[in-house]
């Protein structure tokens, strides 16, 4: 069953070039009137504003890894929300490896934790963590980041390569979201039996894709991450070609009812 203020909304559709259309990765998943955005790319802070979802209503935030399209608001979303007035605790979860040093960094500009008028519970997360309240997220590693095995190794960095997608339950319904991956198949056999798939394009074997898409049971696939309009109505295209009705681009602002 659909509540009715059950959501999961886009805020950024764009791939990690940004267009001048759209914001990088953010989203809003509203239980009632709890608010939690997960990851909090460019022009994140505008576009939640936008949306008219007040800074007070967020309860948690959830990153799925540390690139900058899907991290580098962050800074701006926690004094956005200092600004309006917070006072009770704000959780936010991100891998584990970037504990330490978003903790530096909010220092750093001068967002000093021990001086916030509110509690900041920043909490490192890995592969496998299952956040379970008002809805479940499990979060399922993949190899996005592991083309930078030999960089690291070579300068010696403790980059831990941590991404992840988000297995997301709210009551009855489910939706996935890849965030960013290293291929097709690291997500291929987590998508059946999902309400909706929320998937980025940038990384993906299309071929592999089309092929796999129309045979797997999802409700609806949004694509997201995106280009150019030109790139997005090929994408479009070639869904129609390969017989799938159910795959929709992303547009800052898209509201999925859960
Ligand atoms: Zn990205
Ligand atoms: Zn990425």
């Amino acid at each position: 069953m659909t509540e009715p203020n059950n959501k999961f909304t886009i805020l950024g559709s764009s791939s990690g070039v940004p267009q001048a259309n759209r914001c990088t990765a953010g989203y809003v998943l509203q239980i009632n009137r709890h608010l939690n955005l997960i990851d909090c790319g460019g022009g994140v802070c505008s576009s939640y504003l936008r949306r008219g979802l007040s800074p007070l209503d967020v309860d948690r935030i959830f990153i799925s890894h540390t690139h900058p399209d899907h991290v580098c608001e962050l800074p701006l979303f926690i004094q956005m929300i200092y600004l309006a007035g917070r006072s009770n605790r704000l959780s936010i979860y991100i891998p584990d490896e970037f504990v330490k040093p978003f903790k530096t960094h909010l220092s750093a500009v001068y967002l000093i934790p021990e001086k916030l008028p509110f509690e900041l519970d920043i909490r490192g997360y890995e592969n496998g963590f299952v956040f379970s309240e008002d809805f479940t997220l499990t979060a399922i590693a993949n190899t996005h980041l592991k083309g930078y095995t030999d960089i690291l190794g070579k300068l010696n960095l403790p980059n831990k390569m941590q991404s992840h997608c988000f297995q997301l339950e709210v009551g009855l319904k489910r939706l996935f979201y890849s965030a960013d991956i290293g291929g097709f198949d690291d997500i291929k056999l987590h998508l059946d039996g999902n309400d909706f798939v929320v998937m980025e394009t940038t990384h993906i074997d299309l071929d592999a894709f089309f092929e796999f898409a129309p045979t797997v049971n999802v409700g609806e696939f949004i694509i997201t991450h995106l280009g150019s309009d030109d790139e997005v109505s090929t994408l479009i295209q070639r869904a129609r070609k390969a017989g799938m009705d159910n795959l929709t681009a992303a547009v800052d602002g898209l509201e999925l009812r859960l």
